[in-house]
């Protein structure tokens, strides 16, 4: 089938639909085809995978999945975008495209109704603007997928791949790191998009974990904590959790950190997601029975 995804051919859509870019909306379309057979060998897909896929634009990455998967859904946020979408992939009938914000969609309706036991994976190039609430919000609300594979800026890419220790290591790194093992598969110049972003891109793989890395009592605690704990880098996990939100007594805590085999003196950026997971289910003991 003719490929969408030639700078020739993206322009000659653009201007046969009257259609603007927008910025806002973070659309920087894929035009290397290289990169896009790329994106779906590391998705691994094959002919018994559903696809979600966030963020069609044109439908060049669309059309690739389509040829190498069962089924796709694409969620497009853009209006304007779903005449064009409707022309550019009309020759596949394996494709259904909702225009919607993905941050608002009911996701565990959406694959309830289209991919009730079905192998489900999420690719996408996605929208720098929101990347880290999307991401999120597949994690926590716990949808039944096997991985996302997605284009995302390089740094943030960095961050949900980082070690205890290292400057990138942050909340972001432990939520990832929770519920799945990121693996940083490709770096990619802004030369295969159009418009070019002013940030260097990356392919990442997030694989989701069938139980979290640790076990966690309360998970809402967990992450409190760990917000708190890096909400002040530069103080010892002692005083960042002390002055931070949930404003823990500093004797309490001195108390945890000694049962949890911790150093007061640390830094929150160089604490493992077990020690945070030992933290908090100490602490939930605590509430739990006062
Ligand atoms: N997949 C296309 C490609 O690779 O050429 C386009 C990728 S472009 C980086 C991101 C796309 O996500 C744009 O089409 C944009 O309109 C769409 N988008 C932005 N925010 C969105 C949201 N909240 N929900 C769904 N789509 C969104």
């Amino acid at each position: 089938m003719n490929k969408i995804s030639s700078p020739k051919k993206i322009k000659e859509i653009m201007s046969r639909h009257g259609f603007k870019i927008s910025k806002s909306l973070g659309q920087n379309f894929l035009i290397d085809r290289n990169i896009l057979e790329r994106i779906i060998k590391i998705a691994e897909i094959t002919k018994e995978d559903c696809i979600i896929e966030v963020g069609p634009g044109i439908g060049s990455l669309t059309q690739y999945i389509a040829e190498a998967a069962r089924f796709v859904v694409a969620v497009e946020i853009d209006k304007a975008l779903i005449p064009i979408l409707k022309d550019t992939l009309k020759d596949y009938s394996n494709i259904e495209i909702i225009n919607e914000d993905i941050l608002k969609i009911d996701l565990h309706k959406l694959i309830g109704e289209r991919f009730q036991n079905q192998k489900i994976k999420v690719v996408a190039n996605l929208p720098y603007y929101v990347t880290t609430p999307i991401i999120m919000k597949f994690l926590e609300e716990k949808v039944p997928i096997e991985s996302l594979t997605v284009m995302v800026q390089k740094e943030v890419a960095r961050r949900m791949q980082a070690e205890p220790g290292t400057k990138d290591y942050g909340s972001l790194s432990i939520a990832v790191q929770y519920y799945s093992e990121p693996n940083i598969l490709l770096n990619v110049p802004p030369s295969v998009f159009v418009p070019q972003p002013n940030v260097e891109s990356a392919i990442i793989k997030l694989e989701i974990l069938k139980e979290p890395k640790v076990y966690v009592q309360e998970e809402d605690l967990f992450f409190a904590l760990i917000r708190d704990a890096f909400g002040k880098r530069r103080k010892t996990i002692l005083n960042a959790l002390n002055t931070g939100n949930l404003k823990l007594d500093k004797n309490l805590l001195k108390e945890i950190l000694y049962e949890s085999n911790i150093d007061e003196n640390r830094r929150g950026e160089t604490l493992t997601i077990e020690e945070y997971a030992l933290l908090s289910n100490s602490l939930a003991k605590i509430y739990n029975n006062l």
